[in-house]
């Protein structure tokens, strides 16, 4: 019987738990996860305006800044931003560029509120079409609904004047191709018997570290057969193996208190085609309410709609918790999701970014971060550009799943494995 995804996936995680081998990568993940810890919740500054985002948006902040102090509306400045990521071709988790679902196609979603004209817009599964934010301000202004999903999103998008574009770029088809190879035996994806790589199923016999590095190098020679630049490898291997998610929310403010948000992405890499996460979803990925303030999320995305992430904590703000905490609380309904199972929330991880009304803000996480050294962080923009650290509700890193090994140093050489 050849040696599937689905064994590979429950081989690794139950020998990893079973006989500790194929254990993280850092000394200090291999301990027990800590008991859920709160960290100290700190509030930001109170100045107008002031634009928050995640920090793949930094970049984006200081022209957002200027157009929003001269006047310039508050959703406009916030799609100023994560325009910035969809137009990138190398950020693979939003717009252009997006690592695609799991049948290549790039899927994008997008949502955003006016808080001055309390309106709402939404599209998802967009296909190629860049600018889905723009295209879910279009259908806040253009049309009475406020969500429109896959082949009629696209089609009013052109209507409106959106050009149709391939939005798969060459690096993420790579990628998309190597996992797709990758992920099954049982079918004809990837080298057949006759080529040099294949491997007999009995590599089901070594032990779990073996089996790692041999997957790691076989997956390396893959991404350089598909001509992937060698510093790339390592990454693409990477993004295989542990399919990264990745979006960008914005809320801004202006000095009169007129408050929007807006969230988009392009969702989980490899995703069942037509799945649609939390950042389209309107009190999920994004909640704005022009009375109490603004919220958004990125991470994931199941989690977030079970909990109404950005809503639940503008209402927490509505009720008086200071941003910090109101975003703490979320957190916690994540965690009672699992009734706190250290087993499985490494799994998951949830970042918020959360804006009052007033000019109070806060970033705040389920985990620390990725890994020591990858911190969640919330760019700011109040005068000051600056990058935070997220409080987190947590102590600790998520974990990717399957846990990841210790990589040979004489495969890590000259690659950008992270990135
Ligand atoms: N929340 C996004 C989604 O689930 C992914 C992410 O934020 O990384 O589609």
């Amino acid at each position: 019987m050849p040696f599937s995804r689905r064994d590979f996936v429950k081989t690794s995680v139950l020998g990893a738990v079973a006989a500790g081998v194929g254990t993280p990568s850092k000394g200090e993940d291999a301990k027990p996860n800590p008991v859920p810890q709160e960290h100290d919740v700190q509030a930001g500054s109170h100045k107008r305006p002031i634009i928050i985002c995640a920090n793949n948006g930094y970049a984006y902040l200081e022209d957002a800044y200027a157009f929003l102090k001269n006047g310039g509306d508050t959703l406009d400045a916030a799609l100023k931003v994560v325009k910035g990521p969809e137009d990138d071709p190398n950020d693979d988790t939003v717009g252009l560029g997006g690592i695609p679902n799991e049948e290549g196609v790039v899927e994008l979603d997008a949502c955003c509120m006016h808080g001055p004209t309390r309106r709402a817009g939404s599209v998802g599964g967009v296909r190629n079409i860049k600018n889905v934010s723009l295209v879910s301000k279009a259908v806040m202004e253009h049309t009475g609904h406020v969500m429109l999903v896959g082949e009629g999103a696209e089609r009013f998008a052109v209507a409106v004047g959106f050009p149709r574009e391939n939005l798969l770029t060459e690096h993420s088809r790579k990628i998309w191709l190597l996992w797709k190879e990758f992920h099954s035996t049982d079918d004809w994806w990837g080298p057949g018997l006759g080529d040099p790589h294949w491997q007999p199923p009995e590599i089901r016999d070594k032990p779990q570290s073996e089996l790692w590095r041999e997957r790691i190098k076989n997956l390396q020679a893959r991404a350089a057969d598909l001509g992937i630049e060698p510093e790339l490898q390592l990454a693409a291997v990477r993004k295989v193996l542990f399919p990264p998610t990745g979006t960008i929310h914005c809320s801004a403010l202006n000095d009169k208190g007129e408050i929007s948000g807006c969230t988009t992405t392009s969702g989980l890499a490899f995703k069942l085609p037509g799945r649609l996460g939390d950042s389209p979803i309107i009190g999920a990925g994004c909640y704005t309410d022009q009375d109490v303030g603004s919220a958004g999320a990125t991470g994931s995305g199941e989690e977030n709609i079970k909990v109404a992430g950005a809503h639940t904590i503008v209402e927490n703000m509505r009720h008086g918790m200071p941003p910090p905490e109101a975003g703490m609380e979320a957190l916690k309904r994540i965690v009672r999701n699992y009734n706190g199972d250290m087993a499985k929330l490494p799994f998951l991880d949830m970042t918020y970014y959360i804006l009052r009304k007033d000019g109070a803000y806060a970033g705040v996480s389920l985990w620390e971060g990725y890994s020591k050294g990858r911190p969640h962080k919330i760019a700011v923009h109040d005068g000051n550009l600056r990058a935070e650290v997220t409080v987190s509700l947590l102590k600790g890193y998520s974990q990717e799943f399957p846990r990841f090994p210790d990589i040979p140093e004489d495969l890590k050489k000259g690659s950008e494995y992270l990135k």
